[in-house]
């Protein structure tokens, strides 16, 4: 084969390769939606050794992703009466309520990565029908019991219970330790310790690697100060996940914490209580 046409049947069959790597690892929108507030929250709650007076308030928020033909979701908020009554949210609306108000109908979510089984994060996957769940599955085996029993405190029994009914379902995708991809695109990374397996998700988008922290990172301040969250099975894990993500992220801007009002500032507003993160 003359050189020439060797050249270029090469580099036509590079751009082909590069084409299916796009194609199997999309590239996403990524946005934060806020639908609460809880407000007056102890700091001393969030940043490990902060001065018990210091009060704020913070956001309760879903990211969304779309790409690929895929809309998920990194946790999925809260709606049971039994959270309302104990925490009274402000400026709430359920959390589908609030995705719906962004544009994307609860039905249209394929996919929920849930970071961690606490009531916040795990309680509103249920208003989602068609969603998958992705969970770590020794997140999930620790607290969840094969009849749907609460193993160890940190998931409520309602919330355990629908777990074990959407598991029953099939609706329940377990996911198997750090560094893993679960949806092309998306990679879920352990360690962060805020319970017993919780996740946190790197993200591909315009930008660059987004990485959605949820609880792993509470707040900018965790990272600005190197200062764990207040509520973590181990500080140091905790704080080396925090510098994980600053190796994950594309840049440190792109570290997106789970509770901090300011990431609503910090990124350009496409709505009321959304931004778009890359
Ligand atoms: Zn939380």
């Amino acid at each position: 084969m003359p050189r020439l046409l060797r050249f270029a049947l090469a580099s036509i069959l590079s751009v082909g390769a590069f084409a299916a790597s796009a194609q199997s690892a999309p590239v996403y929108e990524a946005y934060a939606i806020r639908y609460g507030t809880l407000a007056n929250f102890p700091v001393r709650g969030l940043v490990a050794g902060a001065d018990s007076a210091r009060r704020m308030d913070v956001a309760t928020m879903v990211w969304l992703l779309r790409g690929g033909g895929r809309t998920v979701l990194v946790d999925a908020g809260f709606y049971r009466d039994e959270f309302m009554k104990q925490w009274k949210p402000v400026d709430y609306l359920r959390p589908s309520d609030a995705v719906a108000a962004f544009g994307v109908p609860a039905e249209q979510v394929t996919d929920i990565i849930v970071s961690h089984v606490h009531w916040d994060h795990a309680d509103g996957i249920d208003l989602f029908p068609n969603a998958r769940i992705w969970i770590q599955r020794t997140e999930y085996e620790y607290y969840v019991g094969a009849d749907g029993e609460v193993l160890h405190a940190g998931v409520t029994k309602s919330d355990a219970a629908m777990f074990a009914k959407l598991k029953a379902e099939g609706r329940v995708m377990l996911v198997d330790g750090d560094d893993q991809e679960p949806i092309p695109g998306i990679r879920v990374y352990t360690g962060g310790r805020h319970t017993y397996a919780s996740q946190f998700a790197g993200v591909r988008t315009r930008a660059g690697t987004v990485v959605i922290a949820s609880d792993n990172c509470y707040l900018y301040e965790n990272l600005d100060k190197h200062v764990a969250i207040a509520q973590t099975f181990d500080a140091a894990s905790n704080l080396a996940a925090q510098a994980r993500m600053g190796t994950i992220a594309s840049k440190p801007a792109l570290i997106v914490p789970g509770h901090d009002p300011l990431v609503f500032t910090r990124f350009p507003a496409v709505k009321p209580g959304v931004v778009r993160i890359d």
